[in-house]
């Protein structure tokens, strides 16, 4: 019987390419997701698929699923800084009440459980590169705190389910992870820069641009999540692309791809804006066999085709009106 799984925030960026690769591999999937932040545009061309369903619910509210699960994937989260900034206490719920209930449907269901949670638990690390034994600097009560400390009593609570309740837990620590569905104003660095290159607006890059980060493309990630999953292994285990680059030099590289004539331009760096980010992938390679195939050319060239595509799709369903001759 093919397996079911459970997807919370599936119809978000990264929920959306799970449950397609699931999909393709014969699963059932059932994604649950209050649309805060996705959108059912994500997964429609999967909604006629009768090993689909997408269930509008908040998972901090009720989470229930009929049947047979074999897995619960927790991905329900505001996850960019302009999203949780923008909600701080529902990024807090869907941390704290969101996991318990997701648990708990792991738990009644005797299904494995994967929690996504993200390299911010290192906050702005006092080690470079970043290992999963690593503590983490984050700073609770400044503004990044919601969502980081909301990913941290996440994987406590995850772990304390495994060690009291047995559930088949693990943790996934993902790292900035790109591509196409990312939404063009949620504020992260590569869509924000794709975004302006392609409007023909100045690139905005905030600080001097020396700070780093090491972004990996999204079916990368997805391969990487899946491997854990089929794994017995525990977690936490850092998925993501080693290969680090400054941010300034991020933004130099999408000008020339896209052949902009925008202009680099420098905004203040918002506050306790991590200084590096780069994931030591060792265990992932160890346990899973994984690592990143996708280079940042050919990652940044599939996702700016795929802004290109939404922009002139835009650009036909509105009607500009014609100046006069
Ligand atoms: P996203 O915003 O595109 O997806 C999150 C999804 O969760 C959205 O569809 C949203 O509507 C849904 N959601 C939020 N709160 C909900 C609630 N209470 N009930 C039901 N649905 C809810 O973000 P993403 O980039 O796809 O991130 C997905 C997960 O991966 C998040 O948990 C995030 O913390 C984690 N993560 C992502 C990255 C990355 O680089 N993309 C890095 C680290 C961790």
């Amino acid at each position: 019987m093919a397996e079911t799984i459970v997807i919370t925030g599936g119809a978000g960026f990264l929920g959306s390419h799970l449950s397609e690769r699931l999909v393709a591999e014969g699963c059932s999937v059932v994604c649950l997701d209050d649309f805060c932040t996705g959108t059912p545009a994500n997964v429609a061309h999967l909604a006629g698929n009768p090993a689909f369903r997408l269930i509008r619910c908040d998972v901090t509210e009720h989470m229930e699923v009929a049947g047979q699960v074999d897995a619960v994937l927790h991905f329900a989260s505001p996850a960019s800084p302009a999203d949780y900034l923008e909600m701080p206490i529902e990024t807090l719920r869907v941390g704290s009440v969101g996991t318990i209930n997701a648990l708990e449907l792991a738990r009644h269901k005797q299904a494995r459980f994967l929690l996504a949670s993200t390299s911010e638990v290192y906050g702005d690390p006092l080690v470079h590169p970043q290992g999963e034994d690593y503590w983490g600097n984050v700073n609770p009560v400044g503004p990044r705190g919601v969502y980081d400390e909301a990913k941290r009593f996440s994987e406590a609570l995850t772990v304390a389910y495994r060690k009291n309740y047995k559930v088949d837990t693990t943790i996934v620590r993902i790292f900035n992870t790109y591509g196409p569905r990312m939404r063009p104003n949620d504020g992260r660095a590569i869509p924000t820069f794709i975004r302006q290159a392609l409007g023909g607006e100045p690139i905005t890059v905030s600080g001097d641009g020396t700070q780093t980060r090491s972004v990996c493309y999204v079916s990368d990630l997805v391969e990487g999540v899946l491997r854990l999953l089929r794994s017995s292994h525990p977690g936490p285990m850092n998925i993501g692309n080693p290969c680090e680059l400054s941010v300034l030099q991020l933004a130099e590289t999408i000008r020339r791809m896209t052949g902009t004539r925008s202009a680099v331009t420098f905004i203040p760096r918002p506050t306790d804006d991590p200084r590096v980010r780069q994931p030591r992938i060792d265990l992932a390679g160890e346990v899973l066999g994984w690592k990143p195939e996708v280079g940042l050319e050919d990652g940044l060239a599939r996702t700016v085709e795929w802004f290109r595509q939404q922009a002139s799709r835009a650009d036909r369903a509105e009607p500009r009106i014609r100046a006069p001759r």
